[in-house]
C-alpha cells in the first residue's frame, strides 16, 4: 500500500481482446472508487543479448508489486518463440494456478449448481517445455514431475480448502498409466494429507472425474481438486463449458515471489478489437486479486518458524460489491455480450454494472 493510501497493481492488458477487457476492468473499479493504482506494464518481448525476453520494466513491476492482473497473451505456433506465460511461470515461480468455477445464479445453463475449485500445478508436467527430435520423424516430450513441485502444489490445496471451508481433496491423476510420474505427484498429496486431518482426502482418475463432473457436478462441489498441469488446462475448460463458457472463468496463479491473476481464456483472435468480448473473466480475476490473501511465505510452515504467511489485501468489501453487480447484470439477461447469447457490446455491458455500482 502507498503513501496515498492505494495498492499499487501491475496491469499487463495483453494481446487480441486484453486491451478491451482490461479497460473495462479499469472504468468499473474506477466507478466502484477501488483504492487500487494500476501500474500498466507490456511484455512484448525485447531483444536482450541475442534472446528475446520480457522487458525489465515488467518483471520489476510484478517484482515491486507483488500482485498483477493480467490479459491473455497470444503465444505464436511455431520453432524459436517462447511462450511470455510459461516465462512469467517461471521467472515469479507461480506454483498454483487456481480456477474456481461457480454457476451464476439466474443464468441458465444445463446445472444450476457447479461450484468447483481446481488448483492445477503451473511449472512442469507436460509443460516443461523439454521436447526434442531424436531421430527425423520421431519427438519426444518430457513430462517432468519433481517431488518438491507437487508438494507445493498440494500443501496450496490444503490451505487454500481449509481457508475456503471446503472439506476435501480430491487429487486427479492417471497414476494407472504414469506409474512413475503420478505416482509420485499422489504420493506427494498423501503426504501432505496427513498433516490435514480436518480436511478428507482421496484420489480420482482423470477420465472418470471428466465424465461425473459432466453427469452431475454436484459432488464435486464442496471440494478442492488437485492436478498436474495439462490436466488441469482441460479440466477446467470443461468445466467452463457448464456454466456458460470462458468468458466467466477467472484464475488466480499462485506464486511464492508474486500472484497474477488473470482470465482463463486466451486472446481470442477471432472477435479481438471488435468490441464484443465479455471482460467477466478478467474482472473476476481480479476480485479474487482483491480477496487475495497473499500466501508468500506459506511454504516456510508458519508453526515452526513463525513466519507470518498471510498479508492481505483486504478489499473484500469492494469485491463483493462489484461481483453482486456483475452476476445481477449477467442474470438479469438484458446486456449480456454474444457468447452469453445476448447482443450487448463490451462497453454496454460494462456500462451497465457500473450504472448498478453508482445507483
Ligand atoms: P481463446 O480462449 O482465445 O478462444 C477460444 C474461443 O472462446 C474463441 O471462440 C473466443 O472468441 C472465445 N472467447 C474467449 N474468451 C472470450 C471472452 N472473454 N469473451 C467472448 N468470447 C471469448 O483460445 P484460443 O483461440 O485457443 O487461443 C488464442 C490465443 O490465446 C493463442 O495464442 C493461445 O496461445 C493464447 N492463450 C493465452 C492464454 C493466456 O494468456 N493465459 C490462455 C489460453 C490461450
Amino acid at each position: 500500500k502507498g503513501s496515498n493510501g492505494k495498492y499499487s497493481v501491475t496491469l499487463i492488458p495483453g494481446d487480441g481482446i486484453g486491451p478491451e477487457i482490461s479497460e473495462s476492468v479499469k472504468a468499473i473499479y474506477s466507478a466502484a472508487k477501488v483504492p487500487i493504482e494500476w501500474e500498466e506494464v507490456s511484455v512484448t518481448p525485447v531483444l536482450k543479448g541475442g534472446k528475446t525476453v520480457i522487458p525489465d520494466a515488467a518483471i520489476n513491476s510484478v517484482k515491486k508489486n507483488t500482485v498483477a492482473l493480467k490479459g491473455p497473451l497470444a503465444t505464436p505456433i511455431g520453432k524459436g518463440h517462447v511462450s511470455l506465460n510459461l516465462t512469467l511461470r517461471r521467472t515469479f515461480n507461480l506454483f498454483a494456478n487456481v480456477r474456481p468455477c461457480a454457476s451464476i445464479k439466474g443464468f441458465k445453463t444445463p446445472y444450476d449448481d457447479v461450484n468447483t475449485v481446481l488448483i492445477r500445478e503451473n511449472t512442469e508436467g507436460e509443460y516443461s517445455g523439454i521436447e526434442h527430435e531424436i531421430v527425423d520423424g520421431v519427438v519426444q516430450s518430457i513430462k517432468l514431475i519433481t517431488w518438491d513441485a507437487s508438494e507445493r502444489v498440494a500443501r496450496y490445496a490444503f490451505h487454500y480448502a481449509q481457508s475456503s471451508g471446503r472439506k476435501r481433496v480430491t487429487a486427479v491423476h492417471k497414476a494407472n498409466i504414469m506409474k512413475m510420474s503420478d505416482g509420485m505427484f499422489l504420493s506427494a498429496c498423501r503426504q501432505v494429507s496427513k498433516e490435514f486431518p480436518d480436511i478428507a482426502y482421496d484420489e480420482d482418475l482423470l477420465d472418470r472425474v471428466c465424465l461425473q463432473v459432466v453427469q452431475n457436478p454436484a459432488p464435486y462441489s464442496n471440494r478442492v481438486m488437485v492436478m498436474p498441469n495439462l490436466y488441469g488446462d482441460i479440466l477446467s475448460d470443461m468445466c467452463a463449458g457448464l456454466i456458460g463458457g470462458l468468458g466467466l472463468t477467472p484464475s488466480g496463479n499462485i506464486g511464492r515471489d508474486a500472484s497474477i491473476f488473470e482470465a482463463v481464456h486466451g486472446s481470442a483472435p477471432d472477435i479481438a478489437g471488435k468490441g464484443l468480448a465479455n471482460p467477466t473473466a478478467l474482472l473476476l480475476s481480479s476480485l479474487m486479486m482483491l480477496r487475495y490473501v497473499n500466501v508468500q511465505n506459506f511454504a516456510c510452515n508458519s508453526e515452526v518458524t513463525g513466519c507470518s504467511p498471510y498479508r492481505h489485501m483486504d478489499l473484500n468489501e469492494h469485491a463483493v460489491k462489484i461481483e453482486d453487480a456483475t452476476l445481477s447484470t449477467i442474470a438479469e439477461g438484458k446486456t449480456i455480450t454474444g457468447d452469453l447469447g445476448g447482443k450487448a457490446s463490451t462497453k454496454e455491458y460494462t456500462n451497465a454494472i457500473i450504472a448498478k455500482l453508482t445507483a
